[in-house]
């Protein structure tokens, strides 16, 4: 059952963001993971602040360098089927059009996708864990199967379930957030915080803090960018294990790599051991597997996800085969 609460549609971000700096209210976009959260009562709510009135907050726009400027408020089968953004930002678009069902595609929004909370079962369901203030990460010795293997630190063992954020990541964009303070630029790279730095927030965002739009440079000629997802399951689920890619060529060598996790990580993971690996080379089947090899340099798997070393190698191997028959 839901908790009671205030519920205010605000008409500009200045009235939304007094509203959100006021007791434990939350903004809520599309409400696809908001009403969940609720539910579950992972925290308290006194207020609801509606972003729907903030008209300013949709669309895709190219700007005048090239670039593309994305609101908010803008809904994930707006992005996954626009077609500038299939044709100049394609892994945007595939990471966009993997998530979830097509219902929460038109409801759920993109700042919503990357301000979503984790999807840990422990911290959804009734365990205080230390995400939520208690002492304990019961996923250590837990089940913990869907946790991750990079960058828990030692403390919490989530995934950062977002699948557009890792996409983002591998196209370097920057996000605007406006606040009590006023508006500022982030790195989507810096917007998310492991478990090291803060156990108890995934993103910088400040109290009363909101994204307002996703901003992402004009790819450098040569420049293709995909998104690869595993799940369990062919309906709705979450990655498993993923990649998103933008990868520069000359040719066929690859001039620039930016590869990114999903599945693996408590934020979005960088892997800058592929990255080095096929910097500079043609993507033969050698350099390949050394890729393959690379992606899980590091990996710490706990008890029972140990299956995803050889997941994200054989991620990798299919994902650079397809992109270099591509290119
Ligand atoms: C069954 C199911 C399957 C799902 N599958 C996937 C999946 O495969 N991949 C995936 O990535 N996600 C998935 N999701 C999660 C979710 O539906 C999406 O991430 C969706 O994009 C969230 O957007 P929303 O607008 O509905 O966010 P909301 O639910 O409105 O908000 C989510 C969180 O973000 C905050 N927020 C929203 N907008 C802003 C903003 N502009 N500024 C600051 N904070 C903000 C809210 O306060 C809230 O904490 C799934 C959810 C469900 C219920």
């Amino acid at each position: 059952m839901l908790p009671s609460f205030d519920y205010v549609r605000p008409k500009s971000v200045q009235a939304a963001i007094t509203h959100l700096n006021t007791g434990s209210a939350q903004a809520y976009a599309g409400g696809t993971d908001l009403m969940g959260c609720l539910r579950e009562r992972i925290f308290p709510i006194g207020k609801v602040v509606s972003l729907s009135g903030l008209q300013e907050l949709r669309g895709v726009n190219e700007t005048a360098d090239g670039g593309l400027r994305i609101g908010a408020l803008t809904t994930l089968s707006t992005i996954a089927e626009h077609p500038i953004v299939i044709k100049r930002f394609g892994g945007l678009a595939q990471a966009a059009g993997e998530v979830g069902s097509p219902q929460l595609r038109n409801q759920g929004t993109l700042g919503g996708n990357i301000c979503q909370k984790p999807r840990c079962w422990y911290y959804r369901a009734d365990f205080t864990c230390l995400r939520k203030g208690g002492g304990t990460c019961f996923a250590v010795d837990g089940e913990n199967q869907f946790h991750c293997i990079f960058g828990g630190g030692g403390t919490c063992f989530i995934v950062h379930p977002s699948d557009t954020a890792p996409a983002l990541v591998a196209l370097n964009a920057t996000v605007r957030l406006a606040g009590p303070k006023g508006t500022r630029d982030v790195p989507i790279e810096k917007f998310f915080v492991l478990p090291e730095v803060d156990v108890r927030r995934e993103t910088v965002l400040a109290r009363g803090e909101i994204v307002t739009e996703v901003r992402i440079p004009s790819p450098a000629p040569g420049t293709r960018s995909s998104y690869r997802k595993v799940r369990a399951r062919r309906s709705w689920d979450f990655a498993l294990a993923g990649v998103a890619l933008a990868l520069r060529f000359d040719g066929k060598r690859v001039i620039g790599s930016r590869v990114v996790l999903s599945g693996a990580a408590p934020v979005p993971w960088r892997s800058t051991e592929v990255e080095q690996v096929i910097r500079g080379k043609e993507l033969t089947a050698n350099v390949i597997a050394a890729a393959a090899k690379a992606v899980t340099s590091g990996a710490e798997p706990l008890e029972k996800n140990g299956y995803k070393i050889p997941l994200f190698r054989g991620v990798i191997e299919e994902e650079l085969t397809r992109t270099a028959a591509s290119a």
